[in-house]
């Protein structure tokens, strides 16, 4: 594991390949890799490798990086689906955000509903 890594962090262990997942894209900083519960036909979490709580924890530390990720979850919607997807950062339990590493999730390959509450 990595000085970036946060102990006992799901995504940490994803990222230093301690726990297997289907990997569909990365950057030199960033990981996409399909959810293990798929919401949507497609459904990709993307992944800083650095480990940041939230999304706008990562925005403060490092604009850049959110970037990548947004850039990265672009280029998986476009190569796996049609280009036209949702993105989600879950931010906190009541938001339904159930590991505290950042993650985009890309829902794309159906025509998506809208009815969270
Ligand atoms: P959150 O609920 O924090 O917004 O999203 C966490 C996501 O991680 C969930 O959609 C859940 O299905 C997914 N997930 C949980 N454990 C694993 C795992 O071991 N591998 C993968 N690929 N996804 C996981
Ligand atoms: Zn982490």
């Amino acid at each position: 594991m990595t000085s970036d890594a946060a102990a006992d962090c799901l995504f940490c262990k994803i990222v230093a390949g301690q726990v297997p997942a289907d990997v569909v894209a990365s950057s030199e900083r960033v990981i996409a890799f399909r959810d293990i519960s798929p919401k949507a036909p497609v459904h990709v979490l993307v992944v800083p490798k650095q480990h940041h709580g939230d999304v706008a924890v990562l925005a403060a530390a490092d604009p850049a990086l959110l970037a990548e990720v947004v850039a990265l979850a672009d280029e998986v919607a476009t190569e796996h689906s049609d280009g036209q997807y949702r993105l989600i950062f879950n931010s906190g339990p009541r938001a339904g955000q159930s590991v505290f590493h950042v993650h985009a999730h890309v829902l794309s390959g159906a025509r998506l509903g809208w009815t969270p509450a």
